[in-house]
């Protein structure tokens, strides 16, 4: 009860909206707070600890062992200040158990000094040390404990955050103390008690409470599984109401594959094809024959035959008098899928057309003419089909060749003056299945494994230093039996400069040494397209033996001449994009070989090197890296353009990601745009998250 005469502090009225600087008995932690974007309240409570510092080791001075974490539990026997010669104080707490002593030291914090007084009851936490046989602990940890205070009672788990400079972690702790003190009951409850309950889910109280001050581990395992569950249900709900969206929005045509249609379009393929394939362009066509738009993602490793699924969903269009487009990430890779359909639609009336960035302002012109008076069947490009001029006449199908190169979503803003068209993505990567569930949650997933009989395997080795002069003999020798083949050079870092400057060395010390003999071309990031698309001219012209390169040779293409690889620094690369680099060299009817050069200075590095060399399975491989490395090194946030997951670790919690999925789908199911009074919170917690990226509709 508040007296009448006190004035009621807006912290009762509302706290969690007070800023939260104010709760802070120091100003100057304003500007430090504002830096870890904790304005308020609410913030910090779900700002949560990295981990725990662990107090729970409690020690008699008598068992105390050098360096250790460690918590002993005294009485103050002596309290000491003095200067130091540096013009600095020490202050030290003598404290003593009964088994032994041990001095608490503390600089330049004289204060200390007034904290601390003799008989206190105290617990000093730290590492201590031995110290002409006397016990030190440089800045414990302390706490003064009431006489009646029992000492289990008070140690456990102690939040540790991060932090940014000015704020030191005691502050911060003690703001969050009293914030979840003030503020955890006054949070609303966004999971019904019936997810709760199926799930064993901690009430939101019980869950702040037990993050950031947890009694115990299983406590603080608890609170935090209920956040990495909240997280992934409210990601997942967003993904199941934009997918909603797409599927409840603009019609699509429906484009049915006759029997006569698919027999005209399988008739232009040279091969059977592969049972995978078979099932993704059964799972293709049953989609395009729907008014609901297909929003489809098609994996495969590279190799694995994914442009003949493309081409056949590009045909039905055509076949139903529609027109389809193709968007590669590259000028390299739009021009040799144009010079695939070429070849493959050569006599056939199908009128496809190039369109690139930086062509003749008059020929873009034409094209873009013809693509809105329908001219055009098959329009293949890069980005530049996005612009907005670009308009087609009735596009029935959107082919979008991933590669991991676009921001997935950007998809939606290929579009046809007519209805929507069917949206097929290809990616190359093959993603482990918790990360397609995760990220990808909102299209629908067909998979090709298997590759197509009679390709060529990829022979990998392991060089290690003492056989690199025979590996580039070897090399070598298959230069001079005609092949042609490629050097990647080590990964840097991310600065696109630095890497280019390694294979520009790289590509000096080759061609004066192991590959003087031979004509050595230079390929990197930093060459403008047109430099670029000259040097792969002409190693497709033969008048090149090898490219040395960064990554830039990653994404795909064909040259079946190539079947020679060497990667330097192979330990630098994720298993994904290991895998992918060598899928360049087994296009044609050559086997391939590739030597990695790796320094294994770890555990894990070696396992990762072992498995590149002993399997050729690309989801295998995925999968392999995604447990060692985690999501963060297969997928950039620029390919799934989603905001990085705050507390869920996609490899510890795949579990959980799927009963968020299937509860997310029961629950957008029953209320897509979460009307429900129930479902009040998640709909704000949804739309502040995921608002801004994914199409949210009436939620966003
Ligand atoms: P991806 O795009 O998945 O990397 P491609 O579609 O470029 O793979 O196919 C790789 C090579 O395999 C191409 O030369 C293609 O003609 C060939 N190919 C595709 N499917 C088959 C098949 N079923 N049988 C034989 N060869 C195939
Ligand atoms: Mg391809």
């Amino acid at each position: 009860m508040t007296a009448p005469n006190e004035p009621t502090s807006p912290i009762e009225n509302d706290p969690l909206r007070l800023p939260l600087h104010q709760w802070s008995e120091a100003a100057k932690d304003v500007d430090a707070l504002r830096r870890l974007k904790l304005r308020r309240p609410a913030d910090l409570l779900f700002y949560f600890p990295r981990y725990y510092e662990d107090q729970s080791d409690i020690r008699t001075i008598a068992t105390l062992e050098e360096d250790q974490l460690q918590t002993v539990v005294g009485r103050v026997v002596d309290v000491n200040s003095r200067s130091t010669r540096r013009g600095g104080s020490l202050t030290g707490v003598l404290i003593s158990d009964g088994t032994g002593h041990l001095r608490g030291m503390w600089f330049n914090q004289p204060y200390m000094s007034k904290r601390l007084r003799s008989g206190d009851r105290v617990r000093f936490t730290g590492r201590p040390k031995l110290e002409k046989m006397a016990w030190k602990m440089s800045h414990p940890q302390f706490h003064v404990l009431d006489d009646e205070e029992p000492v289990e009672e008070t140690v456990g788990l102690l939040p540790v955050y991060g932090l940014t400079e000015g704020l030191p972690q005691w502050r911060l702790r003690r703001l969050a103390r009293a914030v979840v003190d003030r503020c955890a009951d006054q949070l609303e409850e966004a999971l019904s008690e019936e997810l709760r309950q199926r799930n064993d889910i901690a009430p939101i109280i019980e869950a702040v409470q037990g993050i950031h001050f947890p009694e115990s581990k299983e406590q603080a395992d608890r609170a935090r599984h209920r956040f990495v569950y909240q997280e992934l249900l409210v990601l997942q709900i967003a993904l199941a109401i934009t997918r909603y969206n797409f599927r409840e929005g603009e019609e699509a045509t429906p484009l049915p594959a006759s029997s006569r249609i698919d027999a005209r379009i399988r008739r232009l393929f040279p091969f059977r094809l592969t049972d995978d394939q078979q099932q993704a362009i059964a799972e293709i066509s049953g989609d395009m024959d729907s008014s609901r738009a297909m929003n489809r993602l098609l994996q495969g490793d590279v190799g694995t035959g994914k442009t003949v699924v493309a081409v056949y969903a590009m045909l039905l269009a055509v076949a139903h008098g529609c027109q389809a487009a193709m968007m590669a990430p590259t000028e390299i890779l739009a021009r040799q899928h144009y010079r695939t359909l070429t070849n493959m639609l050569d006599d056939s009336s199908v009128r496809i057309e190039l369109l690139l960035g930086g062509m003749q302002a008059k020929r873009r012109e034409l094209l873009l003419t013809e693509l809105k008076s329908g001219d055009i069947d098959i329009a293949v490009g890069t980005q530049a089909m996005l612009q907005e001029d670009v308009d087609f006449k009735d596009l029935g199908v959107a082919v979008i060749d991933e590669q991991h190169k676009f921001g997935v979503r950007q998809r939606a803003m290929l579009r046809g003056s007519g209805r929507r068209p069917h949206y097929l993505v290809m990616t190359a990567t093959p993603i482990p299945r918790t990360v397609t569930m995760t990220f990808f949650g909102d299209l629908d997933v067909s998979t090709i494994r298997q590759s197509p009989p009679g390709r060529p395997v990829v022979n990998t080795y392991l060089v290690p230093p003492e056989k690199r002069a025979s590996w580039w003999s070897f090399f070598s020798e298959k230069l001079r039996e005609g092949r042609q083949g490629y050097v990647v050079a080590p990964l840097v870092d991310t600065s696109e400069t630095v890497d280019a400057r390694s294979a520009e060395q790289l590509y000096e010390d080759l061609s004066r040494g192991e590959l003087a003999d031979f004509r050595v071309g230079l390929l990197h990031g930093r060459m403008t397209t047109d430099e670029k698309d000259t040097i792969m001219q002409q190693f497709r012209d033969r008048q090149l033996d090898v490219l040395v390169g960064t990554t830039v040779l990653e994404v795909g293409v064909d040259i079946e001449n190539a079947t020679l690889m060497a990667i330097e620094s192979g330990q630098r690369f994720g298993l994904s994009q290991l895998h992918q680099l060598r899928g360049r060299i087994s296009r044609g009817k050559y086997p391939g070989f590739c030597g990695i050069f790796a320094n294994v200075s770890n555990e894990q590095a070696e396992q990762r090197m072992a498995a590149i060399v002993s399997t050729t399975d690309g989801f295998q491989l995925a999968e392999i890296d995604f447990e060692l490395r985690g999501p963060g090194d297969l997928l950039g946030t620029a390919q799934h353009g989603l905001p990085p997951l705050r507390i869920a670790d996609l490899v510890r919690d795949a579990k959980i990601v799927e009963q968020a999925r299937r509860d997310a789908a029961e629950i957008v199911d029953g209320d897509p745009k979460l009307e429900k009074p129930e479902h009040q919170r998640l709909r704000s917690l949804t739309a502040a998250q995921y608002g801004d990226v994914l199409d949210l509709g009436d939620v966003g």
